[in-house]
């Protein structure tokens, strides 16, 4: 006999919660499935504890720096590893509470402790209890990729969930991946005081910006004394007396790096493969994505797919527009779709990467006639005044249209002002239009217009 329910929600991460909240506002009955910690992987492993971290990291940065803003710190920082994993452990801790408190008290909402897995397209089990339901939400998420890289098993690696159980310093970490979530772990680490080397294969970093993106945060890093090893093709590990030696083979530098701890750093994978999803009939594709349309409806009617799982997103924000997606669709008789939203997100080294849209490569591939605007930092007040004048804004603009294609701002607070371009294209406002709005002064926003005013072919 299985228990039956309105609906059954899978995960507990980005999207599954608060979709679970809305289909028991609307009266339904909902079980929801958690296998591990509430809140998945943004809370637990990804995006809180990593900006707890960076947060951390930036006070020893910037206490470093207090001579140049004419404050003495009276001696050497030193970095309590122990502490600053405490308080990392504790934001953690609270936000978890936070969302198994909520969907613990949601009136019609079951929530069940276990791994699910489905029995057929109406029916999963979790543990001893088979439950049915007539829509089944998938929000699995996904979990760090181990590559089969040679040596990998032959030597004790770090992913993004075991590196955050560390309180002491590695002496040096060697990090293989030089993409988003690898430069986040470098960039702290190196502030905490630990020799940090990046191993990546392809010829520059976070390849999938535009060269001068990655130009610069090359600078940033390697200005902070971490090592980068680019273009290293053949990555091999193998025990070397107590360390790991990485292999490297650049044309360029020693054939080997020899780290005390190793990070894999190389990309992602669904958690979809011990989901049963053969049993339910849900399509997957090569990499085990699954297969959604628009509306983020799976093969199978009454199965819909969420977040990192789908493949359309690898964001908390993607994961979270994926719900709201949905329940417009469902509950609201609002026809909404992925591909309404506009591509955004930040790299959260220091200072950060704003992102939204087009890069500019993106945009001449895709034919567009270009007009770009580019500033560097030392040229933004608020960045002079902060003393923190890395990096550069750049907005990417049809010369025929004068639409906004897309930007990047790599400088102090730009992961924030990203937003007044990223709100100027949702409202499909021109680069002439977004170019008289009046923004407050200091900001780094109050550039945007005048970046507008010097485009150039
Ligand atoms: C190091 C790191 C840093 C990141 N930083 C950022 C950031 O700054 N900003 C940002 O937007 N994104 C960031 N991300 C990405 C972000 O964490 C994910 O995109 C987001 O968590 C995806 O949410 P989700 O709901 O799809 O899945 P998840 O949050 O992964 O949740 C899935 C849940 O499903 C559960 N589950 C899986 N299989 C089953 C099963 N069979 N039965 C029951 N439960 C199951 C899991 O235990 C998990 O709790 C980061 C990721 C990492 C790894």
């Amino acid at each position: 006999m299985s228990r039956a329910f309105d609906a059954i929600v899978i995960g507990a991460g980005q999207a599954g919660p608060a979709l679970a909240g809305r289909l028991s506002d609307a009266g339904m009955s909902v079980a929801l499935i958690e296998r591990k910690l509430f809140g998945g992987t943004c809370v637990n492993t990804g995006c809180m504890p990593t900006k707890a971290l960076v947060a951390s990291a930036h006070a020893a940065h910037i206490a470093r720096r207090g001579g140049d803003f004419g404050v003495d710190i009276g001696g050497a920082v030193g970095v309590d590893m122990a502490r600053v994993k405490a308080r990392k452990d504790k934001v953690v801790h609270d936000a978890r509470g936070g969302v198994e408190a909520w969907l613990k008290s949601m009136q019609r909402c079951t929530v069940f402790q276990g791994h699910a897995r489905f029995e057929s397209p109406t029916e999963i089990r979790v543990g001893e209890e088979l439950l049915s339901a007539p829509r089944f939400f998938i929000n699995v998420g996904g979990r760090a990729l181990v590559p089969d890289m040679p040596g990998v098993d032959s030597v004790q690696t770090l992913t993004n969930t075991t590196i955050l159980a560390l309180d002491t310093l590695p002496h040096h970490l060697v990090i293989v991946g030089g993409s988003y979530i690898g430069l986040e772990f470098a960039q702290m680490y190196r502030r905490f005081g630990a020799q940090v080397t990046i191993v990546e294969k392809a010829p520059r970093l976070v390849a999938r910006e535009d060269e001068d993106v990655s130009q610069a945060i090359h600078t940033i890093l390697e200005a902070e004394g971490i090592a980068l090893r680019l273009g290293a093709e053949c990555i091999r590990l193998r025990p070397s007396g107590d360390d790991i030696a990485v292999g490297v083979t650049c044309e360029v530098g020693e054939p080997e790096v020899i780290g005390s701890h190793v990070l894999l750093a190389v990309g992602r994978r669904p958690n979809t493969d011990d989901l049963g999803l053969d049993r339910a009939g849900v399509a997957v594709d090569e990499r085990g994505y699954i297969r959604v349309d628009e509306r983020l409806r799976t093969s199978v009617d009454g199965i819909w797919a969420l977040g990192d799982c789908n493949g359309r997103g690898a964001f908390t924000h993607t994961a979270y527009n994926d719900f709201e997606v949905v329940a417009a669709n469902l509950l609201d008789h609002e026809p909404r779709s992925v591909s309404q939203r506009i591509d955004a997100y930040a790299l959260y080294i220091d200072p950060p990467l704003g992102r939204v849209g087009m890069t500019e490569s993106q945009a001449l591939k895709a034919g567009h006639r270009l007009r770009v605007g580019k500033r560097p930092m030392t040229r933004v007040g608020r960045a002079v005044e902060k003393g923190e004048t890395q990096g550069f804004m750049k907005v990417v603009v049809d010369a025929d249209s004068d639409a906004i294609l897309g930007a990047a701002i790599l400088g102090v607070g730009g992961d924030e002002a990203i937003h007044a371009i990223l709100d100027a294209m949702a409202a499909a406002r021109t680069a002439g239009g977004l170019q008289r709005t009046m923004h407050i002064h200091p900001t780094v926003s109050e550039l945007i217009p005048t970046l507008l005013g010097e485009l150039r072919p």
